[in-house]
């Protein structure tokens, strides 16, 4: 990362309101946005995401002001009746100090202002991790936004000021300081200087409200609202799989599903019509050929479109238990191995995903899948029965070719850990089922598909919360058969890191935390692996089941989604 280019940016310049609409404006924009999400292991890093995230935020208001001014408007009263902010996550939450700031430059005094921002603006938690939830250092902030500091201090003093008022216990502090141990708690700011604050699912909500920030949901009972996330059709059926569109569309006699998704629900009555199942099936397998030829082009791997098509595409991260799948391929080997001439369904396993720059044991796990695919596809003992591929470079454009042509979508992460998920819901919508756990959307999928049109396994968030009190990973991989096989598998000379020690740190971290649970649900997940694979026999019955969660996707597109927002947050209405 080129640090000169970084110090260049003139903040004070920019303060003051002169790159508006200048050429110099666009070659800063373009220096300070040319790495999306640097990597924040180093404090270079750190700074220019902070500098990242107060020019967008800084750029986007003071246009937001120009135009207001410019209609004609002679004060601030009425800006919060005409503007909905939605801060998507914490890292544009600066637009909190920064439009007070800016108002306060218009004239206007503090607690109008601190007024003024909260009716405008409204917070989407995105995370249930606390290790997620975004911290600045106080040193580091002031040294990048000197001029906005103060304002943060000014928003942390009115806070104090009302916890005192409401007579908080001072040891309850902890739970609202936006400015504490030296930190600057950027969701403790969202929540308190909006209006309204959102989970993305169901349950995620629930855990929001009793859990991660329960203190604020007793201060404020009505602040906290769901928002269950969704998809656009638009993308992730009509253009990236125009055979099951035109499917629906005929069958339905109709294309208002494109812009009213709950139409599908129709398409239920007709999961014993032999005719429409067949066509249903016959498109699964050609989309699952086109995907095949593209990896076959792309990976060089060959893998057979007959097979299971078992797909987890998600950024990695260890909650999300990649790991755990990896775990359940490298144990079917060993049964494999062990008896090959038993009757194994053919499955091809695929894996997309990307990890974040400094995320050593992501990368690991990356390096792992990788070892683990290249043993299976080159053994002929097994390669002619299961395949395994760690698709390069993993984005939205391989994800369009993924969806279509997956049978097993991979929700696998550790319950209470995922916030909704929108993946799970594009593998829906393509007619997949779902081997998952009770967390995140999964919850409202296998509500409104029915469970036993799905794969539900593993523990559910109160087992979790419980068996963390009390929790040896051994005593998981002692009851598991097979289980200490693939985890001695990391350090017996199995698999080769290349003197990384990568796999070390994998099997030392397993072994002595499991802070995720993969050996505890393991066994679980297992079960259900195993039934999919002897479903998997009868067709016919097994792909009725995909077309069931198909036609039951409708409440997931975010078509729903933003009309939810639009009524019971930004307070618009539809045009007629
Ligand atoms: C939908 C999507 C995601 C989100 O996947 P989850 O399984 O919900 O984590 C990530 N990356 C790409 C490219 C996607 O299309």
């Amino acid at each position: 990362m080129e640090s000169r280019s970084n110090d260049k940016f003139d903040f004070k310049a920019f303060d003051e309101g002169k790159y508006i609409d200048s050429v110099r404006a666009q070659d800063e924009a373009e220096t300070i946005s040319r790495i999306l999400y640097p990597n924040d292991s180093t404090n270079e890093g750190k700074k220019l995401r902070l500098k990242q995230q107060y020019f967008f935020t800084s750029a986007s208001l003071q246009d937001l002001m120009i135009k207001y001014k410019a209609d004609g408007h002679k004060n601030f009263d009425d800006f919060s009746k005409l503007h909905s902010i939605q801060l998507n996550d914490t890292h544009p939450a600066l637009a909190i100090p920064e439009l007070i700031r800016l108002l306060e430059k218009e004239g206007v005094d503090f607690e109008k202002a601190f007024d003024i921002t909260q009716k405008s603006m409204a917070y989407t938690n995105h995370t249930l991790l606390a290790e997620a939830l975004e911290v600045w250092n106080k040193e580091l902030f002031k040294s990048v936004l000197p001029n906005l500091y103060p304002y943060i201090e000014e928003i942390n003093s009115r806070l104090i000021a009302e916890l005192r008022e409401w007579k908080i216990d001072e040891n309850e502090w902890h739970n609202f300081l936006i400015i504490q141990n030296n930190g600057i708690h950027m969701a403790f700011m969202s929540i308190y200087a909006t209006r309204a604050v959102n989970g993305v699912a169901a349950i995620h909500t629930d855990l929001l409200k009793t859990d991660v920030i329960s203190a604020w949901h007793r201060l404020f009972p009505d602040r906290i609202v769901n928002k269950t996330n969704g998809i656009t059709q638009r993308r992730w059926l009509l253009q990236s799989n125009p055979q099951l569109s035109e499917l629906i569309t005929d069958q339905l006699e109709s294309n208002e599903w494109v812009t009213e998704l709950d139409r599908l629900k129709a398409l239920e009555g007709m999961q014993d019509d032999e005719q429409v199942l067949d066509r249903f099936i016959d498109i699964k397998r050609e989309k699952k050929k086109e995907l095949a030829e593209y990896i076959q082009f792309h990976e060089e791997v060959d893998i057979d479109p007959d097979s299971i098509f078992d797909i987890q595409i998600k950024r990695l991260h260890e909650y999300k238990r990649q790991l755990m799948m990896a775990f359940y391929i490298s144990d079917l080997y060993n049964r494999i191995k062990a008896d090959p001439e038993a009757e194994w369904t053919k499955r091809t396993f695929i894996f997309g995903a990307k990890a974040a720059p400094g995320y050593y044991m992501a990368k690991s796990i990356i390096k792992y899948i990788n070892e683990l695919s290249n043993r299976v596809n080159t053994d002929p003992e097994v390669n002619d029965i299961i395949k395994v591929v760690f698709v390069e470079n993993y984005g939205v454009s391989y994800a369009e070719r993924l969806f279509p042509a997956a049978d097993v979508s991979e929700q696998i992460s550790t319950a209470g850990k995922e916030a909704s998920g929108t993946g799970n819901m594009k593998f829906m919508l393509n007619g997949a089922v779902t081997v998952g756990t009770m967390d995140g959307a999964n919850v409202e999928i296998v509500e409104e598909a029915g469970r036993e049109n799905n794969y539900i396994f593993g523990m559910e968030v109160e087992e979790v919360v419980e068996k963390r009190k009390n929790y040896d990973p051994t005593s998981a991989i002692k009851r598991t058969p097979g289980l200490k096989t693939v985890v001695e598998s990391l350090v017996d000379g199995t698999f080769q890191d290349n003197n990384t020690g990568m796999f070390q740190n994998l099997y030392n971290n397993l072994i002595q935390e499991d802070q995720y649970f993969v050996l505890e649900d393991f066994e679980s997940y297992r079960e259900a692996q195993d039934q999919i694979a002897q479903d998997f026999k009868d067709e016919k019955a097994f792909y009725r089941k995909g077309f069931i969660n198909m036609a039951n996707a409708g409440k997931f597109s975010s078509d729903r989604t933003v009309e939810e927002y639009a009524k019971g947050i930004w307070h618009i209405a539809k045009q007629q």
